[in-house]
């Protein structure tokens, strides 16, 4: 599967339970920016919403008519038991997953799925044998996990069936450099970070002044003497940036493309604009000397 190294996360396209004040007409807008413009892999997942960002980028593909020029990637593992959201890995459970999936996306067949959380029950081989099998009948081109630790991924591909990972990494939260990305280098596995600018953090916008009113406002990240100390890190960025005549997002996005076992990103995106700014990131070539020290800012 290839794909532009710039895709598009949709948790903000239709995503009603993650950001407040969202609008179905703009998260479709920000899809067709991401078509028309080079854009052909797009992150979603069942929960965002739930199902109505699957089903916006849905109507969108059908829209475009472009279904075999795009590679879709979603997720599924929440499961609504008396109220409360639980993750089930089971095969019964994620065969259904995938066949509502489709349905939704309007698609007869997903190019990645990923099991988005581990349960607490399912032996992990056991999980993936099931995607194993939806992948044997056509009904998706490539399996996934997110959110596996190293023990759990190593289980999930004991038989070499794991194509992707999705985790968190960014310049911030580096843990998964210690053992997971080394296992996904050798062992031919593309790592997708999600949150790669740290839920805009790493955009290079954002004062002490600023103020969120979604999950960023619990976050400590984005809080008192830990925010301001992150905005100082950030703005050791912009040095590097102005002298690239490049802004912080793309510098930021450029260093995920330098690390081995990284194929392509999913930076998120609430207007079109930003869909259009992040694919600047193209442009953008560090050199060794700038790789180091983008590393060393985060180091401390
Ligand atoms: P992210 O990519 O780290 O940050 C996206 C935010 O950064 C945008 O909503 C926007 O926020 C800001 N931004 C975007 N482009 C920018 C630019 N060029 N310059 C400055 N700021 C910019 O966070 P994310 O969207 O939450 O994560 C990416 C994707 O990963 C998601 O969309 C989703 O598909 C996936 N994800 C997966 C999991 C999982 O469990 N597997 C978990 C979380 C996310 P503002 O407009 O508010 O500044």
């Amino acid at each position: 599967m290839y794909v532009n190294p710039i895709g598009l996360g949709t948790n903000a396209v239709g995503g009603h339970n993650i950001y407040p004040n969202l609008s179905d007409d703009t998260g479709k807008q920000v899809v067709r920016t991401a078509f028309e413009n080079g854009i052909n892999f797009l992150d979603t997942a069942y929960i965002y919403g739930p199902e109505h960002s699957e089903r916006l980028i849905g109507e969108v593909i059908q829209e475009k008519g472009n279904r075999q020029d795009v590679v879709i990637a979603t997720k599924g593992s929440h499961k609504l038991v008396d109220g409360k959201m639980v993750h089930d890995n089971s095969p019964a459970f994620l065969t259904e997953c995938v066949e509502s999936s489709l349905k939704r996306l309007h698609t007869d067949f997903i190019d990645l799925f990923y099991i988005h959380f581990p349960d607490q029950n399912t032996p992990k081989a056991e999980a993936v044998g099931a995607l194993k099998r939806l992948k044997d009948a056509g009904k998706i081109r490539a399996i996934g996990v997110s959110n596996f630790s190293i023990e759990q991924l190593k289980e999930a591909n004991v038989h070499g069936d794991v194509d992707v990972l999705q985790s968190e990494y960014n310049l911030f939260k580096r843990s998964v450099e210690q053992e997971i990305l080394p296992y996904c280098a050798g062992n031919n596995i593309s790592f997708v970070p999600y949150f790669p600018l740290a839920a805009g953090l790493l955009g290079g916008k954002y004062t002490r002044d600023t103020k969120f009113d979604d999950g960023r406002a619990r976050n400590p990240m984005f809080q008192g003497e830990e925010f301001a100390r992150n905005l100082a890190k950030v703005d050791q960025l912009r040095t590097i940036a102005d002298a690239k005549h490049a802004e912080v997002a793309h510098v930021v996005l450029a260093w995920y493309l330098t690390v081995e076992s990284i194929d392509a990103l999913i930076p998120g995106a609430k207007k079109p604009e930003q869909v259009l700014n992040n694919l600047k990131t193209l442009q953008v070539r560090l050199t060794a000397d700038e790789i180091a020290k983008i590393d060393q800012i985060f180091q401390v």
